[in-house]
């Protein structure tokens, strides 16, 4: 290992950065789990969590990573024999599709090369023609963090409607929640799916879904095997069943000041800082892909998320060399390509908790990385993100004066 000499950047699309107050939040002596203030604490994290999915359906918390959350969701609401739509715009949405498959679903996969967002109206025309009901959902994914392909929610939702299908709409939101807008109500989504460690800025360990009323329906028809992810054990006001055991105390109350955080930011604001900073990460990435060896995944400007971008390298040039020269000499994690896109590019996350500082530092030492390792990009990039970031703040600044 070198020996750290400063802080070191962590830029993958997960886990983030968990802010000390976060840290400091959870270093605690444990409690009793039946603690009337802890259990207010409790209560209200529910409450918090409704407002950021931006929903009244009802929340469940898993100790758990996403995967245990995708499951949670696939177990609650399904039976062995259905099926379900699955758009495919990555190795995650992929992946959820391959678990559901695991459990005797039948899965009707819409596949793409990755490279673009999924349009809307082939999943109407899917849904039209499954003129006999027998997809029970459609497995979304807004942002896919190995493409960094962003979905259009509401497209989908209208796709639905306009084909007038009864399927669940089930939005994994991982990679999405409090970093791309999401408003689980409005939008029509009946379940979504969220992680701790991502736009949360949590540690790993907490695994949360939202279901409307639509979805808790479904789930009383249910028939998939389940028991602690069951959602019928979980309703009700008893902690311990509510947990289906002991409650992770510690992420709870990281979990609170990091509500505290997003709360006090303001989530408009959340995702407004998302959009500044992913947008000056583009701007270097545009100039370096002048180079011609580097390039978006993502071909569409408008496809591309605000959590995390990944970038291709032509063929002939090693990645992984470049990452690992940024993790073992210059203290800065990228994120790998992931399933068809291993080896193939490097993911620049930008999610959580991140402010400009901290994505320039990045951004300076991925073109140091690139020159040391010799692949070839225009130079520039970093100037590029400095003028969006000057421009963004100079208006900033110029409204504050009014
Ligand atoms: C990270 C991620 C997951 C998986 O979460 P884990 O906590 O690693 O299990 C699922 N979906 C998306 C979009 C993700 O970014």
């Amino acid at each position: 290992m070198p020996i750290n000499t400063g802080r070191n950047f962590l830029h993958t699309p997960g886990p983030t950065n968990v802010p000390e107050r976060v840290l400091a939040a959870m270093m605690r002596p444990a409690v009793d789990l039946s603690d009337p203030a802890y259990l207010a604490m409790i209560q209200t994290c529910f409450e918090d969590l409704g407002r950021v999915f931006r929903t009244d359906g009802r929340i469940f918390i898993y100790m758990s990573n996403g995967h245990g959350a995708w499951e949670a969701a696939l177990v609650n609401t399904l039976s062995p024999g259905d099926k379900v739509l699955a758009p495919e715009v990555g190795h995650f949405s992929r992946n959820w599709a391959e678990m559901a498959s695991v459990f005797g679903v039948e899965v009707d996969v819409v596949s793409s090369d990755w490279r673009y967002a999924l349009d809307p109206e082939v999943i109407e025309a899917r849904l039209r023609a499954d003129t006999s009901g027998e997809i029970k959902a459609v497995l979304m994914v807004q942002t896919d963090t190995a493409t960094a392909i962003t979905s259009d929610i509401t497209a989908v939702r209208q796709a639905i409607d306009a084909a007038g299908h009864p399927a669940l709409l089930m939005v994994d939101v991982v990679a999405s929640l409090a970093a791309a807008p999401f408003d689980m109500d409005a939008m029509g989504v009946d379940v979504a799916v969220a992680a701790s460690q991502k736009g949360l800025m949590q540690p790993p360990g907490l695994g949360i879904v939202a279901a409307n009323d639509k979805a808790w329906e479904a789930h009383g028809k249910a028939t998939l095997p389940r028991l602690y992810w069951d959602w019928t054990r979980r309703a009700g006001d008893e902690y311990y069943r509510r947990f289906c055991g002991t409650s992770p105390i510690h992420l709870l109350y990281g979990l609170r000041e990091a509500l505290d955080m997003l709360l006090e930011e303001g989530l408009d604001n959340v995702v407004a800082r998302h959009g500044r900073l992913a947008e000056g990460v583009r701007k270097a990435v545009e100039v370096w892909s002048r180079g011609n060896v580097l390039e978006f995944n993502a071909i569409e400007p408008a496809d591309r998320c605000d959590s995390v971008t990944t970038i291709r390298i032509a063929e002939g040039y090693d990645v992984d060399v470049l990452r690992l020269a940024c993790r073992g000499e210059l203290d800065l994690s990228l994120g790998a390509g992931l399933g068809d896109l291993g080896g193939r590019a490097f993911r620049i996350g930008h999610l959580g908790y991140l402010n400009e500082a901290m994505v320039l530092g990045a951004l300076a030492t991925v073109e140091t990385a690139l020159t040391v390792t010799g692949i070839p990009y225009e130079a520039g990039g970093v100037n590029a993100a400095i003028r969006h970031f000057a421009e963004t703040h100079r208006a900033q600044l110029a409204n504050a004066a009014e």
